[in-house]
């Protein structure tokens, strides 16, 4: 098969694929298309790559064929763990979270759900923190602190300035030649760092947000946007929180990098990390090897109301 074709927006019913020349079908799948084996409200989500036919050159429709197998893709889980969960999109090289200390701020409780979903679809992350212009001093020194403690275990950080054009470049570079999830609060500065990286694609400031917080459409669709040639970012308007699909409480610390490494060294194999004795989960946040942080994160994760969402 021959997967040329990309869907870029998906309606539920019709779907945009785009060929490898930049040019928009809009495509539909035949009436006895079939999932194999998945259980999804939609078949084909952002992000597939697809085998399609021209149907009508002139009307620029198509028929989908055939879906590739995906390399990963995010879902979101029903609030029944038993009914069929939406698949938001699919192939992303990476997860970009925008984050911004203040105005709005953005919790490390929400980053490390974010972090330990994006981790349970193996997604690669990395965290931008935004609005760096309007801190002072004492701001920037603790966004330095934070941004330090999540370098440390493997996640790549970036402070920028979307107004002030700070870190726009390495911002860009982020992005270059990916398809990237761009993530993060209503008002973090998701459209003006995207303007400001492809003042040509002009995102209405705020665009993404206002459709989401609408609250019009109870099911959300992904839209993907070609920023430069074959650089694309995914948004999911409306989705605030990635899901974590079917995770049992003692995979959590799993999705944990800092944790997943010490895991053995607890004297309990089937230790929680919460109170059992023997703990080198424990043991390491008591020496400062684990931030204090991110070990809240992790008991309010295993406390099991976070765990659907
Ligand atoms: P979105 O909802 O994440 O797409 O956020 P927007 O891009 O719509 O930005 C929300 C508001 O924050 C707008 O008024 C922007 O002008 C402002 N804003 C965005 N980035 C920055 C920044 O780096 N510094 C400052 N001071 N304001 C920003
Ligand atoms: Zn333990």
């Amino acid at each position: 098969m021959d997967y040329t074709g990309l869907v870029i927006r998906s309606t539920g019913s019709w779907y945009d694929v785009r060929d490898t020349d930049g040019h928009v079908y809009q495509a539909r799948l035949p009436g006895k298309f079939k999932m194999k084996g998945m259980k999804v409200t939609n078949p084909i989500a952002v992000g597939d790559k697809v085998a399609f036919e021209v149907e009508d050159e002139a009307e620029n429709t198509a028929v989908i064929n055939d879906i590739a197998p995906r390399e990963n893709y995010i879902i979101r889980q029903s609030v029944h763990k038993t009914a069929h969960g939406h698949i938001l999109a699919a192939n992303l090289d990476q997860a970009v979270l925008l984050a911004t200390l203040t105005l709005p701020r953005t919790s490390l409780g929400f980053i490390d759900r974010f972090l330990v979903s994006a981790e349970s679809f193996r997604i690669p992350t990395a965290v931008v923190f935004n609005k760096t212009d309007i801190l002072n001093e004492e701001g920037l020194a603790f966004q330095q602190e934070i941004m330090d403690m999540y370098e440390r275990i493997g996640y790549t950080c970036l402070a920028t300035s979307a107004t002030e054009g700070e870190g726009v470049d390495t911002f860009r570079q982020l992005l270059d030649h990916k398809v990237t999830l761009l993530s993060g609060h209503s008002g973090v500065g998701k459209s003006s760092l995207v303007n400001a990286i492809s003042p040509n694609l002009n995102l209405r400031t705020n665009e993404v947000s206002t459709f989401a917080n609408k609250g019009v459409h109870t099911t959300t669709f992904a839209e993907m946007f070609e920023l430069a040639p074959n650089t694309f970012i995914i948004d999911t308007p409306g989705i605030k929180e990635l899901g974590l699909i079917d995770t049992e409480r003692e995979e959590i610390s799993h999705y944990f990098p800092e944790m997943r490494d010490r895991l053995n060294e607890c004297r309990f194999h089937n230790c929680l990390h919460i109170n059992e004795p023997g703990c080198a989960i424990k043991d390491a946040v008591a020496e400062g090897d684990i931030a204090e942080s991110r070990y809240m994160s992790y008991l309010s994760m295993m406390d099991g109301s976070d765990n659907r969402r």
